[in-house]
């Protein structure tokens, strides 16, 4: 009897991350994701690991993704397609974007990218 596999890990955030550029206005960005098995921690007194950090330029419509895959293999499918959201927001905000406004940035992207992720059904790994 052939055993279905279930969908790799790095797979399933291609999967999300392709949904979600067509669902983000993020479609005339070049974006790469790559990832790494370092991790990552917060800085600034925040809590926790990194998951993914991103870092764009609007005025060449890149921007690229890096995914520290020892703290997304920890995460819920949830929280992994929250994550990926959350990093096209910072993309899709990034001419906004300025030093000095990182937190305020920051909070704004959480709570888009958790009302975006309850406005649609959750993307189950296959
Ligand atoms: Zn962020």
């Amino acid at each position: 009897m052939a055993v279905k596999k279930r969908e790799s890990l790095e797979d399933y955030v291609d999967r999300l991350f392709d949904l979600w550029f067509d669902r983000l206005p993020v479609g005339t960005y070049r974006i790469t994701a790559s990832w790494t098995d370092r991790e990552k921690r917060e800085t600034n007194g925040r809590l926790g690991e990194v998951a993914m950090d991103v870092s764009s330029d609007y005025r060449y419509q890149q921007a690229s993704i890096q995914i520290y895959a020892p703290t997304v293999r920890t995460m819920t499918d949830e929280r992994i397609e929250e994550a990926v959201v959350h990093e096209l927001l910072h993309v899709a905000l990034c001419p906004m974007a300025h030093g000095e406004r990182e937190d305020e940035e920051e909070v704004v992207v959480t709570l888009m990218a958790r009302s975006f992720c309850k406005a649609y059904a959750p993307t189950k790994r296959k």
